[in-house]
């Protein structure tokens, strides 16, 4: 495997952006079509533009190595993470080295660099689609600001954490059916409510809507019934991750949650970010786990797990600049990816390929890097002013929630794009 220190060092002869999320370093994988072309192909971002890796393969790219035609003609990257780290983390390293600068010259016999008129295509261009078959979909509750917050709202502000917080990553099962990509614009959810001093409940629109920030991890390998993941091998098991934003009736929720957990305040719609970052790509940019409390053994882990990542979200008025009214970062996290994986696996539960975890809301201990608006407003007690000098407490019809996140060290960055939608009313 190449080294993380000799590949940043690394220029491309692809023109980059400053500031680009998609660096020579990154390369995350994706699904788009275009306009005139709407079927679905397995696509590598770089600077500007999607690598076609279809239109690599019919042009020789891949000779030589043993896969089926038209095998990047997919619309999902289920049966490509399924290859394996072996055969993915190679064709990375491929790509990346014949995107080189000093492999970007006429007679270095480049494919990628002859043909770029045809195999780059422009972002701009592109149509991105939801990038894997999602077959299960966990949700955490792994930051303990978060978890601190709620619990203070909710509870009682001296005993926020409920006893099992600190010994294991508290989890649902979430629904995989309404995970959707950037891009697509949602419905104010309608359903139960029941204010405090209210007799019974009423049906309506959600006057609460909400979104949550968090990170979500790909499952690159599967585990048969009854096996489990460790902490040590757990990231061989994660293929890449994803910004996500688990949006959330917080009305809906208080009135239904009890006592077996979020249900319609949130199966409504999660929106995931079009480009998946590999894990390889991320371990430049690992840092330790905050410290913990003492774990049972199957939680311990040794070395860096958990990976600095830079979080913004922005809300954008339909007629107004976006404003940005969080920042946090996915270090944060008190369980770190690694033991959300062997917690999940321990009673012997299956993964597989395509399997999406993510992070539960990521705040952080001051109050502009809270992940919800539930605590940034604290409830609504706080609102928030945006650039037309309207206030939120929460988020309107005809909003657009923003998340982007990106690593970045010794000036070089990757990204992972963002998770952006807009806000329709209820549908009537
Ligand atoms: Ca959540």
């Amino acid at each position: 495997m190449l080294q993380n220190e000799d590949i940043f060092s690394w220029e491309s002869w692809v023109e980059i952006p400053k500031n680009s999320d998609f660096s020579l370093q990154n390369l995350p994988y994706c699904i788009f079509s275009t306009a005139d072309n709407h079927t679905k192909k397995i696509g590598i971002g770089i600077g500007e533009y999607v690598i076609d890796l279809h239109q690599a393969q019919e042009l020789n790219f891949f000779d030589g190595i043993d896969f089926p035609q038209n095998f990047f003609l997919n619309d999902a990257l289920n049966d490509f993470i399924s290859l394996g780290k072996v055969i993915t983390n190679t064709i990375r390293e491929i790509i990346m080295f014949d995107l080189k600068k000093e492999n970007g010259t006429a007679d270095s016999e480049n494919i990628l660099f002859d043909h770029q008129n045809q195999i780059l295509i422009p972002q701009k261009n592109a149509i991105f689609h939801l990038p894997v078959k999602i077959g299960d979909y966990t949700d955490f509750y792994s930051s303990r600001e978060h978890a601190t917050n709620v619990g203070t709202m909710f509870r009682d502000p001296n005993n926020a954490l409920l006893p099992n917080w600190l010994h294991l990553p508290v989890a649902y099962h979430g629904r995989a059916s309404s995970i959707i990509v950037s891009g697509t614009d949602i419905y104010r959810p309608k359903g139960q409510t029941k204010a405090p001093d209210a007799e019974k409940p009423i049906f309506q629109a959600t006057k609460l809507l909400d979104f949550e920030l968090e990170m979500g991890f790909i499952v690159g390998k599967g585990t048969d019934l009854g096996e489990n993941i460790t902490t040590e091998n757990a990231e061989e098991h994660i293929f890449g991750m994803v910004l996500f934003n688990d949006w959330s009736a917080r009305d809906i929720q208080t009135w239904e949650y009890v006592p077996l957990g979020p249900f319609l305040a949130k199966n409504f719609a999660s929106a995931m970010s079009p480009w998946v970052v590999v894990m390889e790509a991320l371990e430049y940019f690992k840092v330790e786990t905050p410290p913990q409390s003492e774990v049972l053994d199957y939680l311990k882990f040794k070395g860096k797990k958990s990976f600095d990542i830079q979080l913004e979200v922005f809300i954008k008025p339909q007629n107004s600049e976006e404003k940005l009214v969080s920042t946090s970062n996915h270090k944060f996290l008190y369980w770190n990816i690694s033991q959300q994986l062997a917690h999940h696996t321990v009673n012997g539960c299956n993964m597989n390929v395509g399997d999406l975890c993510a992070s539960g809301t990521i705040s952080g201990s001051t109050p502009d890097s809270y992940g919800s608006m539930l605590e940034l407003t604290w409830r609504g007690t706080k609102p928030i002013l945006m650039h037309d000098n309207t206030e939120r407490k929460f988020i309107n019809d005809y909003d657009t929630v923003i998340m982007r996140g990106f690593c970045e060290k010794n000036g070089k960055r990757i990204g992972f794009g963002e998770v952006s939608n807009f806000v329709l009313p209820a549908k009537s």
